[in-house]
C-alpha cells in the first residue's frame, strides 16, 4: 500500500508500543534492520524470524546468550547491554529509529541515533524529560527530526502542520484522561490496589505507563516532553481532563482559534504518522463515530491530590537536573509499587521528597544527568529502608 519502503530500527520491540509498531511496519511493508528487547526473547525470536533484521539486542546478557543459541540458524547478530542498544540505534541502513523502551535507559541509545543522523520516532518520553536540553540541541546540530509517538504530542504535532509556531501559536492544550482514579480524594487513594491502578479506562498500555496515568505523573512527564519538543514556555502549556480520550490534544492560536486532533484511542495512528510523516496512508484504525460517544467532557485537573502533576509543572520552571531526578524517583517508586513494596500514595511522597531534596545542576552535561540518575536511585532505595 505504501510506496516509500523505509527501513526501521525499533528499540523496545516487544513491549506494548513495540509490538504495535511491528504491526504498523508490517502493514506499511517497511523493512526492519534492527530490534531490541529487555528480556522477552520468545517474542523477539518470532520478530527475528519474520523480519530478518541484521542485529537484535537483548539487554539482559544471560537472555541474550539463550537467544543466540535459538536463532543460530538465522543471519541475525545478537548483541546485549547498552552497547548493544547503541548498535541497534545506529544500524547503518535504517532511516528511522523508533524508541519505545521504558524509562531512562532509552537516553544514551537515542543520543547515538541522533549522532548517526537517524530520524527519531520518539515513544520514550524519559529521553526528553531527563535530558531535553542536550537531546534537542544535538538534534538541531545534526539536522535530525524528532517526531513524537506519544498520542498527545503526535496530536499537537499534527495540529501544528502549516502553523508558524513562533508567531501564531498561543497555547498547547494537553488532554489527560484522568486515569482510573479521577475524582478520588487523597483518603480514597490510600486504599487503592495494584490491580485497580493497572486498569486504565481507555488505553491498553504497559504496566509502568498505566501506573503513571493513575498518578497523573504521566501527564507531568508529557508536559515536560511537550516543553522540549515544541520549544514553548512553561506557561504556554495547559492540561485539561478529557475523560473519553477522543481529543488527543489541541493547540490554541493567537486569534483564539483552537485546533484539535481526534480519533479512536489507538496508538497505531500516532505510530503510523510518525513513520510516514509528512505523508498519510490508509490505516486499520477504527473509524471515529462521534454519535456513538454523544458528548465529550472536560474538567480541571486536581493537582493538589495528584501532586505529581504539580511537581512536574514546577520542575520544568526550575529546569536543570530536577526533571531527571523526579523522573528517576518516579521510576523507582513505580517499580516498588508494582512489586507491592509500597502503597499507591507512597509514589507521591517519594517523588515529592526527591523534588524537595534534589540539588539542581543548571545547564547539565550528559554526565551530570547520568550521575543524577545514579544518586537518585540510591536515595530512593535508602528512603524505603
Ligand atoms: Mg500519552
Amino acid at each position: 500500500m505504501n510506496k516509500e519502503n523505509k527501513i526501521l530500527s525499533i528499540l523496545g520491540s516487544t513491549g506494548s508500543i513495540g509490538t504495535q509498531s511491528i504491526e504498523v511496519a508490517r502493514q506499511l511493508g517497511y523493512k526492519i534492520s534492527s530490534l531490541s528487547t529487555n528480556s522477552n526473547i520468545s517474542v523477539l525470536e518470532n520478530q527475528i524470524r519474520e523480519f530478518k533484521p541484521k542485529v537484535a539486542c537483548v539487554y539482559d546478557d544471560k537472555k541474550a546468550k539463550e537467544l543466540k543459541l535459538k536463532v543460530a540458524d538465522t543471519n541475525t547478530k545478537i548483541v546485549s547491554g547498552v552497547d548493544g542498544l547503541c548498535e541497534v540505534a545506529t544500524q547503518q541502513e535504517s532511516d528511522i529509529v523508533l524508541t519505545s523502551v521504558v524509562g531512562m535507559i532509552g537516553l544514551v541509545p537515542t543520543i547515538e541515533a541522533i549522532k548517526a543522523k537517524k530520524t527519531i520516532a520518539l515513544a520514550n518520553k524519559e529521553t526528553l524529560v531527563t535530558a531535553g536540553e542536550i537531546v534537542t540541541k544535538l538534534a538541531k546540530q545534526n539536522n535530525v527530526k524528532i517526531i513524537p509517538v506519544d498520542s498527545e504530542h503526535s496530536a499537537i504535532f499534527q495540529c501544528l502542520q502549516g502553523i508558524n509556531k513562533k508567531v501564531e501559536l498561543k497555547k498547547i492544550i494537553l488532554t489527560a484522561s484522568g486515569g482510573p482514579f479521577f475524582g478520588k480524594s487523597y483518603e480514597q487513594l490510600k486504599a487503592v490496589t495494584l490491580e485497580n491502578a493497572l486498569k486504565h479506562p481507555n488505553w491498553t498500555m504497559g504496566a509502568k505507563i498505566s501506573i503513571d496515568s493513575a498518578t497523573l505523573m504521566n501527564k507531568g512527564l508529557e508536559l515536560i516532553e511537550a516543553f522540549w519538543l515544541f520549544d514553548v514556555l512553561p506557561n504556554q502549556i495547559k492540561v485539561i481532563i478529557h475523560r473519553e480520550s477522543i481529543i488527543h490534544s489541541m493547540i490554541e492560536l493567537v486569534d483564539n482559534s483552537v485546533i484539535a486532533q481526534l480519533s479512536e484511542p489507538d496508538m497505531k495512528l500516532a505510530i503510523q504518522y510518525a513513520l510516514t510523516y509528512p505523508n498519510r496512508f490508509p490505516s486499520d484504525i477504527k473509524n471515529l463515530d462521534l454519535i456513538k460517544y454523544g458528548s465529550l467532557t472536560f474538567n480541571k485537573p486536581d493537582i493538589e491530590t495528584f501532586k505529581c502533576l504539580k511537581i512536574c509543572m514546577s520542575a520544568i520552571k526550575k529546569g536543570g537536573t530536577l526533571p531527571c531526578a523526579i523522573n528517576v524517583a518516579n521510576e523507582e517508586a513505580v517499580t516498588l509499587f508494582l512489586n507491592k513494596k509500597i502503597t499507591f500514595v507512597d509514589i507521591f511522597s517519594i517523588v515529592e521528597e526527591i523534588y524537595k531534596s534534589h540539588k539542581t545542576i543548571i545547564n547539565p552535561t550528559l554526565n551530570d544527568i547520568l550521575q543524577t540518575e545514579l544518586i537518585t536511585r540510591e536515595k530512593v532505595r535508602k528512603l524505603i529502608i
